[in-house]
């Protein structure tokens, strides 16, 4: 079961916007630390578990090869602040506007399960078109880098 928060574990094009989103945002006075990056199948069906047939609340609603998370194109982060890590909405607003502005897809704005942590880009692919075997090109860039 693997559990990665190491930018490495990222598709290169998600590694360099990861860094620059944390970069952007440091910039601004909002210091922020990604807490999860690449998640196996196992650890997927673990998380979504929590809160239906395990304790705990619900932090998914994507089982195994649903997630992005899955397949190295998406991320989570957290202010760097001791004590707010989680609780400071305007943070993740604002992280989500910045993301967007760089080409990225931010899970503020998903329907149904709000996900503010969450940061992703997978260039239109679906999950279903990964679980094919479709991946995100090697070269890929997003719309900061062009
Ligand atoms: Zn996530």
């Amino acid at each position: 079961m693997l559990d990665s928060r190491d930018v490495k574990e990222l598709h290169p094009c998600l590694q360099r916007a990861a860094a620059e989103l944390i970069r952007r945002l440091k910039e601004e006075g909002r210091p922020a630390l990604i807490t999860s990056t690449y998640r196996d199948f196992e650890k997927q069906n673990a998380l979504y578990a929590q809160g239906r047939t395990a304790p705990g609340k619900k932090v998914t609603n994507a089982q195994g090869g649903f997630s992005n998370h899955n397949f190295r194109v998406a991320f989570d982060i957290c202010k760097n602040v001791k004590g707010a890590e989680f609780s400071d909405a305007e943070f993740f607003k604002r992280a989500g506007a910045v993301w967007e502005e760089m080409g990225g897809v931010w899970g503020g704005n998903f329907k149904g399960f709000t996900d503010m942590p969450h940061f992703e880009y997978t260039g239109g692919l679906t999950t279903a078109d990964m679980r094919g075997g479709r991946k995100l090109a090697e070269d890929a860039k997003m719309k900061w880098e062009k």
